[in-house]
């Protein structure tokens, strides 16, 4: 073919970076047409010259110009996979590897045997590919077996703008690994490939390439586009104003495909089966798209099995040792925010309703609307149509999450409309957990979505909210590495032998002291292998910045939690604690779970309803929390009774609402248990958990059990009731002291525990008001505290003047200061581990 022999190699300097063979490829004329269309046709050249010349080079180019689809075969044309070495591209999206991997299989007239893709649970991989389309999950996890990833020949990071975490370390890694590479006579070509963003962090940082890398320019037509902003932000019903937009652009304006950007997969369904009413097309595409749902929900069910293991029950002991599990071997994690939707089956619809509006915009508009969905868990069949054209006579409508903004390019898109939201991850500054949340896109992505409509010819973007609330958005959106909890990150480079964290070089670093803290935390919880205490402080201090992992950590490392739940559930497997080490740790991830009655009221009338109801809701959390053990979990226990009481009753509103319950804290639980027992599934694969909706409570000793896995996980969340002689002053009356503050913290009075007084407590959280007050509390006995956390006990000699609270016989615990360490006394009894 003509354009590749353009790209003939020319003679080089290096002729050990430069392949010398051609390797002719076979294209229909149809594709050969499409591909002259392209932008980055005319810069094969250039590109192909820049890549011999230099072991890094980044390419940079509007969405739609051809990077991911043509950077491949520019280089398996020029010969770089002639010789044993393979062709290998990373995408933070599964729908990018897997779809990508198809259509260049096609423009390439080869079969997935030789271009392939390969996810987490799949792949077609074989001996004969030379082009691999992966997660940079994946490959992270290749480079734990092969630090020097002898099997490629050439790396591609696509996507690089996305920052995601694993891009980023993978980036660093690999400007580590190229020069050993070069130093081994095997040299490895790194390409890195962004949408048209800021790329400064890679290019100007020379902690990170020592010879600044080329940046090529990839110039797209790109046609203009004229963008609309509404006058009013609405509030919350985004998705119905989606609705009136796509109805008016189908009436009014002329012909043209609409692109629609909604935020997670049920908000997706729910517009799409709206307009397929408004605007009737085919009967069958209505079943197609409950036959999507069914998919997703016959994906949840594949991991019921109903094995469990038995086992008597004996000393009511957890062992700490005790955290065996399967790992398996190739690994990433989807961190497409929409995936959240499905996992637990399909009862949330997120349908709006506005049914009136509905009737009104029946339209009597004669051209059938053609409508699809888009997201990340869609079959690859199926979303593969939105890149044929549309029925003859049909106007295209594409409703998709943020996978269509820079991922996938739809051809005859010229109507965008930008809902302005995006469903993201966030971490829980205190706990840790992730959740998933809706908010505001950055300028950056919203400049996307609306290149979006101007791909073939001039185009719209309508922008359901102001330009003052636009002017407000952040510029781009911070690195995923700034925003996420250290610990977990550390946790995971420590899993890859990555010890000296501190000086890996990250694209855009995590601060100093942040590493530290999650140093100390990871060491704490037995997930890394503590430095031996000799030497200066200096030294000891050094060292405790580079410990290796420990076989604790890397079974944690495996949870997709961060470290502290993680070591809950590490410890879960022993007596059958996990279905509620699940429902807990789900239950604390989501706010809220009791609705508030303390709230001012309207009227008198309004006052008394309430009493009632906080009346209600407090005698049922008595209940929920059960007798003897169970009770001593506290807090955590009325999260489980809670939790299994609502799911009892079907989980329905009414439930909900008649015992203070919110309903939609339960379907979020509901929904969180089902992504954590697939993952412990895919962790633990000789497991086979499933949820239980119906969960029966604990026995008396799971109950202990759980008290234990809980003081295991929550170590640094220690605290002990301040005792008589203790009193400094009235302030500290029924007050405790933990290990993280100097000042005083109460049981919130809306604990179980509040009024008991445990002596110990472990906490979920401490939140602020008028007091401290922890909430999240679970009652923990003393002499636990020495076997479970050693590393928060400093073995003392017993004292020579002992306070009367002190009780040599029975070892009881005193803490001597309220923060960091608690002086246990040498004479504890033994307790069996
Ligand atoms: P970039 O990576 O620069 O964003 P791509 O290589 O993904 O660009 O896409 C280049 C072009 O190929 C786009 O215009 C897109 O429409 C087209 N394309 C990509 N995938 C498919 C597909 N599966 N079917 C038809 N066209 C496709
Ligand atoms: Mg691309």
């Amino acid at each position: 073919p003509m354009v590749s022999q353009q790209a003939a190699p020319t003679v080089s300097s290096k002729p050990s970076c430069k392949p010398a063979v051609f390797v002719p490829v076979d294209r229909s004329p149809e594709i050969q047409e499409a591909r002259l269309k392209l932008p980055i046709l005319a810069e094969e050249q250039v590109i192909m010259e820049a890549i011999n010349e230099n072991p890094i080079v980044v390419i940079c180019g509007e969405t739609g110009s051809g990077k991911t689809t043509q950077v491949p075969q520019f280089l398996y044309e020029a010969g770089y996979t002639s010789s044993n070495g393979i062709i290998g591209i990373t995408e933070p999206r599964r729908v990018a590897a897997v779809s990508m991997s198809q259509r260049v299989a096609k423009e390439m007239n080869l079969s997935h045997r030789v271009v392939s893709y390969q996810i987490r649970y799949e792949g077609n991989v074989t001996d004969e590919t030379q082009i691999k389309f992966m997660t940079d999950g994946v490959l992270l996890k290749e480079v734990q077996k092969d630090f020097l990833l002898l099997k490629y020949k050439v790396v591609i990071i696509d996507e690089a703008h996305e920052r995601s975490m694993y891009t980023d370390i993978l980036i660093g890694l690999l400007s580590r690994i190229v020069p050993l590479r070069e130093k081994k006579g095997l040299p490895l070509k790194l390409i890195i490939m962004s949408a048209t963003l800021r790329v400064e962090d890679f290019t100007e940082n020379t902690r990170l390439f020592a010879v600044t890398p080329p940046v090529l320019q990839v110039d797209a037509r790109q046609f203009p586009v004229t963008v609309h902003f509404n006058k009013k932000t609405p509030l919350d019903d985004y998705s119905g104003e989606c609705f009136r937009k796509v109805c008016k652009i189908h009436r009014m304006l002329p012909s043209g495909g609409i692109l629609v950007f909604l935020t997670g997969q049920a908000e997706v369904h729910s517009l799409c089966r709206r307009l397929r009413k408004a605007f009737p097309f085919q009967k069958n595409s209505t079943a197609g798209d409950d036959d999507d749902r069914k998919e997703s929900v016959e994906e949840m069910r594949k991991f019921k099995k109903s094995r469990r293991r038995k086992k008597a029950a004996t000393l009511p002991q957890i062992n700490l040792d005790n955290y065996a599990v399967v790992p398996v071997d190739e690994g990433d994690e989807d961190r497409d925010a929409e995936t959240d939707d499905d996992i637990a089956g399909s009862d949330v619809d997120l349908d709006l309703g506005d049914g009136d509006s509905e009737e009104e915009e029946k339209s009597d508009s004669s051209l059938p609307l053609y409508v699809l969905p888009l997201y990340s868990l869609l079959a690859p069949e199926k979303q593969a149509k939105v890149f044929r054209p549309p029925p003859p006579g049909t106007r295209l409508c594409v409703v998709a999450t943020n996978v269509a903004e820079t991922s996938l390019t739809i051809p005859g898109i010229k109507y965008v409309v930008d809902c302005g939201k995006v469903k993201k991850r966030f971490y829980d500054k205190i706990t840790g957990v992730s959740s998933f949340r809706v908010t505001w896109i950055s300028q950056a992505s919203a400049n996307q979505r609306a290149g979006r409509a101007g791909r073939t010819e001039p185009g719209h973007c309508y922008r359901l909210y102001s330009s003052a609330v636009f002017m407000d958005f952040e510029k781009f959106s911070a690195p995923e590495i700034t925003k996420r909890p250290v610990e977990d990150l550390i946790l995971q480079m420590k899993a890859l032998n990555i010890e000296k964290v501190i000086n890996f070089p990250f694209p855009t670093p995590p601060p100093a002291e942040a590493l530290a803290a999650a140093e100390e935390l990871l060491i704490a919880l037995g997930a890394l292998k503590e430095p031996p205490m000799t030497g200066r402080l200096k030294e000891q201090q050094a060292a405790k910045l580079s410990c290796p992992i420990s076989p604790l950590g890397r079974v944690m490392a495996t949870f997709p939690v961060a470290p502290r739940y993680a070591k809950m559930l590490a410890l879960s497997r022993q007596h059958d604690c996990l279905p509620y080490t699940i429902t807990i740790v789900s239950a604390m991830t989501v706010r809220e779970l009791f609705e508030e009655f303390d709230r001012p009221a309207a009227s008198e009338e309004e006052t008394v309803k309430l009493k009632g109801k906080k009346g209600r809701l407090v005698q049922m959390q008595k209940i929920w929390a059960g007798q003897g053990s169970l009770q001593k979990l506290g807090d955590l226990m009325v999260m489980l009774g809670a939790v299994g009481a609502c799911e009892y009753s079907g989980c329905t509103p009414k439930f909900c609402e008649e015992n203070g319950l919110r309903y939609k804290a339960m379907l979020e639980i509901r929904r969180l248990r089902g992504q954590l027992t697939t993952a412990v599934n895919s962790v633990c694969t000789d497991a086979g958990l499933y949820v239980d909706p119906k969960m029966k409570p604990p026995t008396e000793a799971q109950a202990t059990y759980l008290r234990q896995i809980v003081l295991a996980g929550l170590g640094d969340h220690l605290a002990r009731r301040v005792q008589a002689e203790e009193l400094l002053d009235d302030k500290w009356k029924n007050a405790y002291k933990t290990a993280l503050l100097d000042d005083p913290v109460f049981i919130h009075p809306s604990s179980v525990l509040f009024k008991q007084l445990p002596e110990f407590v472990v906490y979920q959280e401490i939140v602020e008001t008028t007091k401290l007050y922890m909430k999240g509390v679970s009652a923990v006995e003393p002499e636990w505290i020495p076997v479970l956390l050693p590393p928060y006990c400093h073995f003392g000699k017993p004292l020579e003047n002992p306070p009367p609270s002190y009780c040599p016989e029975t070892g009881r615990i005193r803490c001597h200061r309220p923060s960091v360490f608690y002086r246990v006394s040498w004479q504890l009894p033994a307790v069996e581990v």
